[in-house]
């Protein structure tokens, strides 16, 4: 269509001027290609492609300006809702984090002179897991939806409240006078909660847990700031739940710790930096050693030897044990195998490994041990996987059918640590495993003629093998200690009495010992 005078008035008055500004540079720039709102006679508004271009006088005809007109009014509403879609969550209909980063980078870069703080806040529900799983997924959408509801309600007007993922929602408070007006903020969302929320005709109540991490001015990106929320919110989550944490100096120092054993955790197998121990298990009529366990350590360049209680729950957390635990597997039975030949005593030593919980959810654990026993002709009955009492009560269900699987391999399995997970005997029923290890925690008291302590150990003992287990006694560490766990039916020992981890020729030279009935008392 030629564009004859007079158009230019239907044009949207918001976008008049942009379209006059493009007229006017036609000169320079040779032609004007934009979109721009017409105002239909009805009211109505379409998105028109509009490109004008003055004609050449050199064809031959006067000068003038040509161009076309299109309605682009569908493709643009189809465009707002793909950058809605991919700025928002799908089910709160909220902000997602990728639109909370950004507004959240324009505040702190807005604040440069300092002037007010930016807050953020990391709001987690808690035990929402456990309310999505047994109510069903369908309560837990509408929850969610009903608790972003009441967060938005509790924001002030230009504070974005956005959904983080899963249970997670953060919260941005512009133009606080204080660090104060964050706590108000966090108290305001603690309050809209504590009321029930109906979902398809239930009441669920739910809290959450909260992390506060402010800013003065844009030397802290985005990132840091929500990580900084997130970490006081984990404190909050440690402290008992239900409750609001303020990032500080000394979470500072212990995320930044946190963060540089991840790091160095990171590449700690590729530099060969993690080493195994073995501590010896005892059999307890005559001291032999019938097995040992691996315990991880990582020699960290700069600090030393570090235990594995400082770095394994990072491990855990971050993912990384899914990798170091197939090292450790691997590492144990290739050992192990080689002990064929070389062990010192009669029969080769079982060797036992510490799978945790991650590493037993993973989907490949069956597969990796299997490929493991492969590779280091290691026999299946050699190897004993070792899994915390806490682990098994954590999804028994599923804890349960990777148990059997594994039993199908033929290795052994056994319950660690067991007494601190309060699992039931209908519990213990459920798992198919050989060995049971008593706690530690229950055999450091026992005095002879002692009384509860020893009837806790008794009750134990007597429970699993019951259950036709064999029963380990952990950190087992004077000769007294010894004497009552033998009467009281334990049949293997494990603790410092015999050894603590130690090297490989370390455990072979004790195991000379041991068979010479040197180390038997
Ligand atoms: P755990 O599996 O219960 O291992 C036994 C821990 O008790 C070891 O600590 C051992 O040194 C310690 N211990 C043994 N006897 C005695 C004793 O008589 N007295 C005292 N006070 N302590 C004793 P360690 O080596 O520091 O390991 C701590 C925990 O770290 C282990 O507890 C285990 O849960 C975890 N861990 C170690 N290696 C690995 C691994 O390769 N993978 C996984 N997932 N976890 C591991
Ligand atoms: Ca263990
Ligand atoms: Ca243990």
């Amino acid at each position: 269509a030629s564009l004859g005078g007079g158009w230019q008035q239907l044009v949207h008055p918001t976008d008049r001027e942009r379209l006059h500004a493009g007229m006017t540079a036609l000169d320079e720039r040779g032609e004007l290609a934009t979109q721009l709102r017409l105002l239909r006679a009805d009211g109505q508004e379409r998105w028109v492609q509009v490109r004008v271009a003055p004609v050449d006088a050199s064809v031959g005809r006067a000068g003038g300006l040509v161009g076309n007109v299109e309605d682009v009014t569908e493709r643009q509403a189809f465009e707002n809702a793909l950058e809605h879609s991919a700025l928002h969550d799908a089910l709160t209909g909220l902000p997602n984090r990728v639109l909370f980063a950004d507004r959240l980078a324009v505040a702190l870069a807005r604040n440069a002179r300092a002037d007010h703080l930016v807050g953020v806040l990391f709001v987690d529900l808690d035990r929402f897991k456990v309310l999505n799983d047994s109510l069903g997924h369908s309560h837990g959408d509408a929850l969610l939806v009903a608790v972003g509801e009441r967060l938005q309600r509790t924001v002030r007007l230009g504070d974005t409240v956005a959904r983080f993922g899963g249970d997670e929602f953060t919260v941005l408070c512009d133009g606080l006078d204080d660090g104060r007006g964050a706590v108000e903020a966090a108290e305001r969302i603690m309050d809209a909660l504590a009321a029930p929320v109906m979902v398809n005709g239930a009441e669920l109540r739910v809290t959450a847990s909260i992390g506060i991490a402010t800013a003065a001015d844009a030397t802290a990106t985005p990132e840091e700031l929500v990580r900084d929320a997130d970490a006081a919110m984990y404190r909050a989550k440690q402290l008992g739940k239900a409750r609001v944490e303020i990032f500080d100096d000394a979470l500072r120092a212990s995320a930044t710790e946190h963060l540089h054993i991840e790091t160095g955790l990171r590449s700690a197998i590729a530099r060969d930096e993690l080493v195994l121990l073995y501590q010896p298990k005892v059999d307890l009529s005559d001291g032999r050693i019938v097995a040992v366990e691996a315990l991880v350590r990582w020699d960290r360049p700069g600090v030393g030897r570090v235990p594995p209680i400082s770095f394994i729950p990072i491990a855990e957390e971050t993912g990384i044990i899914v990798e170091m635990g197939a090292w450790v597997l691997r590492e144990a039975c290739r050992q192990a195998a080689v002990w064929t030949d070389d062990w010192p005593a009669e029969s080769p030593p079982m060797v036992a490994v510490n799978l945790s919980a991650r590493q037993l959810a993973d989907p490949g654990i069956v597969q990796l041990v299997l490929a493991v026993l492969e590779e280091t002709r290691l026999p299946a009955a050699r190897l004993c996987l070792e899994i915390t009492e806490s682990t098994l009560m954590g999804d028994a269900e599923a804890c349960a059918i990777t148990l059997a699987r594994l039993r199908t391999l033929g290795v052994r399995l056994a319950i660690d640590d067991f007494g601190t997970g309060y699992s039931s005997l209908s519990y213990l029923q459920r798992f198919p495993v050989d060995y049971l290890k008593v706690d530690r925690s229950f055999v450091a008291p026992l005095r002879p003629g002692g009384g509860e302590e020893t009837a806790i150990v008794e009750a134990i003992t007597g429970l699993g093998r019951a259950l036709g287990l064999t029963i380990i006694a952990e950190g087992v560490e004077t000769e007294e200690q010894r004497c009552i766990v033998t009467a009281l039916g334990c049949e293997l020992g494990q603790g410092y009495l015999w050894s603590p981890p130690v090297g490989v020729d370390e455990v072979e030279a004790l195991a000379v010992a041991s068979s010479r009935g040197a180390v038997a008392a």
